[in-house]
């Protein structure tokens, strides 16, 4: 708390956080495992000397795997079933035609914002966890029996472009018996630095491939880091199911690209269903009031708090400018079109979650708080 008090950048409280990462990972009572959000993967080359937009992944998997994590994960498989479950809510609500529109959850500094400003929204706001978070309490599941075995406790972290996602992670709604979902998250600027202080020369690094049993996710879960991601996603998903939908490619290209609000209509069992997206906190209130005021009606709202979504987050590099934002968001879709599995739900390593671990308990997707 002090050194907060002393220190106006930051800077003191960012260095303990990278510490705590070299503490975690030289103790070998803890079976250290990390997740990588995905727009990480389209800025932290910046710091090297490489262009925006260009996808460094395999030799960030690398970094962390010298660095001494055990195993890589990718949140864009968190996205995945963040999607599985986000669908679920929104078909059951549509049915009953309740808690309309549906409001993402997946941004920590809306969801605070919301909770501060629109607490009437609390019900229309999804239940289900944000990736990082779902990703984290599968994560602490999977392990609990190993960690049993050969008496280690497994210890998450998550790397992401946002500095609201160490608030969320420190929330007691995602503490469960003592454990947190997420123990220690360091954004994209800091793994830069960590990368630094081990020396490692980050542009020679080869490129390695995320860890089993998780390691495949969907495009439509990369692109969860740009706005419109979560309800191209959400739609990608639900075109599947119901696939008596109009075109896709139109009703896609909707909803990406910079414009401050986009919309897309489709219809499902003969419903119309609007959906919005926003990006920038003052965006989004005023289309939270249009919607009040019942201007303007919708089935599914995202919303970013930064504009143009997490690419661009207070965790990135900086300085950020309009064409950057561009340039990682095409690195983002550039992944997604060349991703063999397009669709969440099909995904077959989210399909073994559901039908093993996850059997009997989807609850842990869920945030625990007043939903229940
Ligand atoms: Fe964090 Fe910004 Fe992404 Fe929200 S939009 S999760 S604040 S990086």
């Amino acid at each position: 708390g002090q050194c907060r008090a002393i220190c106006p950048t930051g800077a003191i409280t960012i260095k303990n956080q990278n510490d705590y990462f070299w503490e975690l990972v030289n103790d070998k009572t803890k079976r250290v495992v990390a997740q990588i959000a995905p727009a990480v993967r389209v800025a932290l080359g910046e710091n090297f000397g490489l262009a925006p937009g260009t996808v460094t992944i395999g030799k960030i998997i690398t970094a962390l795997k010298y660095m001494g994590v055990e195993s890589v994960f990718d949140t864009s498989f968190g996205a995945d079933l963040t999607v599985m479950a986000e669908s679920e809510e929104f078909l059951e609500r549509l049915e009953k035609n309740e808690n309309l529109p549906l409001f993402t959850s997946c941004c920590p500094a809306w969801v605070k914002y919301a909770d501060n400003n629109f607490p009437d929204l609390e019900y229309n706001i999804s239940s289900c966890k944000s990736p990082q978070q779902m990703f984290g309490s599968v994560l602490k599941k999977y392990y609990k029996e190993l960690d049993k075995e050969d008496g280690k406790e497994t210890v998450v972290i998550s790397v992401i472009p946002c500095t609201a996602k160490k608030a969320e992670a420190s929330k007691e709604e995602f503490i469960t018996d003592g454990v947190r979902d997420v123990d220690l998250v360091i954004t994209t600027q800091e793994l830069a630095m960590l990368i630094k202080d081990a020396g490692l020369m980050f542009e020679n690094l080869y490129d390695d491939s995320f860890d089993m049993p998780f390691g495949l996710s969907s495009g439509a879960g990369v692109i969860f880091g740009s706005s419109g991601g979560v309800a191209e996603a959400v739609l990608t998903r639900l075109m599947k199911q119901k696939p008596s939908v109009s075109d896709k490619e139109i009703i896609f290209n909707n909803v990406r690209g910079m414009k401050r609000v986009k919309e897309a209509n489709f219809v499902l069992d003969g419903k119309e269903v609007k959906i919005a997206v926003v990006h920038g906190l003052k965006n989004a209130s005023e289309l939270v009031k249009q919607i009040q005021n019942v201007e303007k009606t919708y089935d599914i709202v995202e919303v970013m708090a930064c504009p143009g979504g997490c690419i661009a987050g207070g965790g990135q590099p900086t300085p950020m400018d309009e064409e950057k934002r561009k340039k990682r968001a095409s690195g983002l879709y550039s992944l997604n079109r060349t991703a063999q599995i397009k669709s969440s739900e099909e995904n077959p390593l989210i399909r073994d979650l559901f039908q093993g671990l996850l059997k009997d308990d989807h609850e842990i997707l869920h945030v625990q708080k007043n939903h229940n």
